[in-house]
């Protein structure tokens, strides 16, 4: 199909305009990437929230089984004391046996308060971990925000209906059949195929101010 040669580029921004009718935020990839960091910095600080937080809640537990003990500590102390006083055998048998229960209690709180600390060092190393990742986002959010603020907004699309004008309608309805992409002498920009020989002797057989096609994918080969 011909196309004066000066016209072929026009294909090439017909399809970056019409796919950028498809993603209308001018943003950079610098923006996206940095937009990206901060949501996943959003994230890491809600685990690392939870994370403080089940930390807390098992030092309020460690706190709570050591009253306990310190309470019954204390009971079994008394009735010890009691029990050197005591000569009525009714009474020192309900003190024998409050004794032993609060000794029994006391064995379990300590099995207890083993587990929880054994629990309270992998909550620990979980909160620094998730520190230690927060401090890293920060730094990247840090990087990302200057390359950001540094990287050039990308051009507004071109309106696809302005180009659309400029060329002849069969090349248009080509186009809108197999749309256009880059040929580097060697590889399809559209199907990322590289040529063989014989199919890039056939694109360069094809004259300046005619379209050639990808033999694989029929994508309109810009030259
Ligand atoms: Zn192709």
């Amino acid at each position: 199909m011909k196309l004066a040669p000066e016209l072929h580029s026009l294909l090439l921004e017909l399809a970056t305009a019409e796919r950028a009718v498809n993603q209308p935020d001018r943003v950079s990839p610098e923006q996206q990437e940095l937009d990206k960091l901060i949501a996943d910095r959003a994230r890491m600080a809600d685990a690392a929230s939870s994370a403080q937080l089940a930390l807390g809640d098992m030092e309020l537990e460690i706190l709570r089984i050591q009253e306990d003990e310190r309470k019954l500590k204390k009971r079994e102390l008394d009735d010890k004391r009691q029990l050197s006083a005591e000569t009525d055998p009714e009474r020192r048998k309900d003190l024998e046996h409050d004794r032993y229960a609060a000794k029994s209690r006391i064995a379990d709180l300590l099995s207890e308060l083993k587990e929880a600390h054994n629990e309270i060092s992998a909550l620990r190393n979980n909160v620094d971990v998730h520190g230690a990742r927060l401090d890293e986002l920060d730094r990247k959010i840090e990087l990302a925000k200057r390359a950001a603020e540094s990287a050039p907004t990308p051009e507004a699309p071109k309106d696809p209906a302005e180009l659309r004008v400029q060329l002849p309608a069969d090349v248009l309805s080509l186009f809108d059949d197999v749309s256009a992409a880059t040929y580097n002498g060697r590889m399809c920009g559209g199907c990322f195929l590289q040529l063989p020989p014989s199919e890039r002797a056939e694109v360069e057989a094809v004259p300046a101010d005619e379209l050639a096609t990808c033999p694989n994918c029929g994508t309109i080969l810009i030259r």
